[in-house]
């Protein structure tokens, strides 16, 4: 088993998150940014081929183990959207205000409000690991047509947890942990990695 481990993500609210998930193992948890690694080109349409793309891209550059999440928001009314393009919804430069912005904008007039969030998180041990770590989670609620809350990142202001009734950016960071998308697929991946140091 490994030591440390790098995160292939200059997300500061993904990064966060990580971090207080993987808290409690005796890893060193370092952000790709610490080392210097290049942002990674994210071209594919679906979220596992960019999550592999950005891991093995953290672990050429840094010869370290590397875990990557790849996630987004997916709205029914558009189709799944904006999906692998939520982090440049409104277009470049990346804005969390731009794109919820946006969001509200093209879903005015929408009834349909339902909604989930994605999380693909891949680790591998090397650039050419063959047998890479994968788990996926989801989170399911729905848009609002106005913010609420202010902790977070994201759309987390206008996603509507329809169990605790609140938004995501109302939620303290240690319960989003547990009932994320993200969440849950750490869940899955720190099993598989459970199982995988006992083999
Ligand atoms: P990625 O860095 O290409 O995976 O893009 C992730 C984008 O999806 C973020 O920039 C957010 O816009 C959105 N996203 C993913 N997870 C969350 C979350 O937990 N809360 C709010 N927005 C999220």
């Amino acid at each position: 088993m490994f030591n440390k481990l790098v995160i292939a993500s200059g997300n500061k609210g993904k990064l966060r998150e990580i971090q207080h998930i993987l808290s409690p193992l005796q890893i060193e948890i370092i952000p790709q940014s610490a080392l210097n690694v290049p942002e990674c080109e994210e071209p594919f349409c679906t979220f596992i081929e960019n999550a592999l793309a950005k891991a093995r891209h953290a672990s050429k550059h840094t010869g370290l183990p590397a875990l990557a999440d790849d996630s987004g928001l997916c709205v029914d009314a558009l189709q799944g959207g904006p999906g692998v393009l939520s982090a440049r919804f409104a277009g470049e430069p990346k804005s969390d205000e731009n794109n919820n912005q946006k969001l509200l904008e093209v879903m005015a007039n929408e009834k349909n409000r339902h909604a989930h969030f994605y999380c693909v998180m891949v680790l591998v041990q090397h650039e050419h690991d063959p047998e890479p770590l994968i788990a996926e989670g989801m989170w399911v609620g729905e848009i609002l047509t106005e913010y609420r809350g202010t902790d977070g990142f994201g759309y987390d202001p206008l996603f509507l947890d329809t169990k605790t009734g609140k938004t995501v950016a109302e939620l303290p960071l240690e319960i989003k942990s547990r009932i994320s998308h993200r969440g849950h697929a750490m869940t899955k991946l720190l099993q598989k990695l459970e199982r995988l140091s006992h083999e």
